[in-house]
């Protein structure tokens, strides 16, 4: 939370200054984990309330009109850096920012932003970057509300794209890559990793590599943009291996528990600083309150996926083995020496809770496990505390051509599974009953 306030020099009230944070201990940085139960934000500041106040409200009342002059020019980029305080709810507010704060940590990140949903996250990067003529490259398959909105909507003003599988190889997304560079400006280079429902990764090494060597390292080569919802912000994290700019649904894992809609943003203050004035104009900041939520739910993170990897990955060897299962697409469980393996080792450190379940047989088996369900919920979404499945083909998935479906392995056996925090035996016990039922 950032404050600006000064003692009064003239003697009149003294005002309080923030507290300095705590980020390291005998010269070795706080992990994430302990930094998120304070960092950014002062009880002092507030009645000494240890936890901080919802704040509800529109604006921000200034010390004096020079102070309000100073923001404003903060603001509307008159004067690089942003607003130094707070202003309008519609630009931040004390939630949001201590929110943000927190979220940068996992990644080390100079700067984050947190949105309304995860798609307001995405589209105000994309409006942000692209305009009409420009050409987006991108992973595939996509999250289908993204592909939607790089396809069809920003498609009508103009904007073209061009994909490249999420496994692909260097040569490949270099001839890509290359494509686009002789076709238009690239304005954006757009990842999802691991891709739903395929869980396929991308190698975000070898994008930036491919990048660099076509584009160059100066502020005209397009910026790497990455969705890390599935496994981020604690078993992936991209600014590492060459991403400019982390997306997040933080309605998944970082909310972990199914009872809000956010989104979020980190990357270096130059990749952000775009980003957030879009924000700043269409107003897609997420709410105090969910902010507050996210807060409190941020203390738990590591806690809450460290258990759900574990119980997937007792599940899923459970799974493995039974007779009426045709396969398990879990990252935990790619072949030795695939280039899938060699990305994941280079990339990731957990195989995360989400994965896919393929049954033998087809609707009528995969239907007849979802209805006999007992602790499982039969839901989409993922990341939450509580387990959930669901039908893709049926449900998420249902109006993708059937082509298309068959290409990216959505077929009727499919059942996609995220598995939450409770007792691993009793999730195992819940698969094997069901199972039963096929
Ligand atoms: C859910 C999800 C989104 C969209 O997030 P919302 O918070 O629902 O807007 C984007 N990308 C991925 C990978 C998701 O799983």
């Amino acid at each position: 939370m950032k404050d600006e306030t000064e003692a009064d020099l003239s003697g009149a009230t003294p005002r309080r200054r923030p507290k300095p944070d705590v980020v390291e201990l005998g010269g070795r940085p706080l992990k994430p984990a302990t930094l998120m139960m304070g960092h950014g934000y002062d009880p002092m500041l507030s009645e000494g309330a240890l936890k901080p106040p919802i704040f509800l409200t529109s604006t921000f009342v200034f010390e004096n009109a020079a102070a309000g002059k100073r923001h404003f020019e903060g603001v509307t980029g008159k004067r690089p850096g942003g607003a130094e305080g707070l202003v309008y709810s519609r630009f931040n507010g004390p939630n949001q920012e201590i929110l943000e704060d927190r979220l940068g940590v996992w990644e080390d990140a100079e700067d984050a932003l947190t949105f309304s949903s995860g798609m307001a996250a995405i589209a105000t990067v994309l409006l942000a970057l692209v305009k009409p003529g420009d050409i987006i490259v991108h992973s595939a398959p996509l999250y289908a509300a993204t592909e939607t909105l790089i396809g069809k909507i920003l498609g009508r003003f103009g904007v073209h794209w061009l994909d490249f599988p999420a496994g692909a190889s260097r040569e490949e997304i270099d001839a890509v890559l290359g494509r686009a560079q002789a076709e238009g400006r690239v304005a954006l280079i757009y990842l999802e990793s691991p891709a739903n429902p395929t869980n396929a990764l991308v190698d975000v090494e070898a994008v930036k590599a491919s990048r660099d060597a076509l584009f160059g390292t100066g502020p005209d080569a397009p910026p790497i943009a990455i969705d890390n919802t599935f496994l981020g912000p604690l078993w992936q994290k991209p600014l590492r291996h060459g991403a400019d700019l982390v997306l997040y649904s933080l309605t998944k894992y970082a909310g972990g528990h199914s009872d809000l809609v956010a989104g979020g943003a980190v990357g270096s203050k130059a990749a952000i600083a775009p980003i957030r004035a879009m924000r700043n104009t269409i107003g897609t900041i997420t709410d105090p309150h969910s902010a507050w939520m996210l807060l409190r739910s941020l203390e738990t993170l590591e806690l809450r996926m460290s258990r759900a990897g574990e119980n997937a990955a007792k599940v899923c060897a459970y799974l493995r083995d039974h007779p009426k299962v045709e396969t398990v697409g879990y990252l935990g469980f790619l072949e030795e020496g695939s280039r899938q393996a060699d990305i994941y080792r280079r990339h990731c450190t957990g195989a995360g809770s989400t994965f896919s379940l393929y049954l033998k047989g087809g609707e009528k088996e995969s239907f007849a496990f979802l209805d006999a369900l007992k602790i499982a919920k039969l839901a989409v979404s993922l990341g939450g505390t509580e387990t959930l499945a669901s039908a893709p083909a049926a449900m998420t998935h249902l109006s993708v051509p059937d082509e298309r479906k068959l290409a990216l392995g959505i077929t009727d056996n499919l059942v996609r599974i995220s598995i939450g925090v409770e007792d691993a035996d009793d999730l195992v016990a819940d698969m094997e009953q069901a199972l039963k039922a096929v």
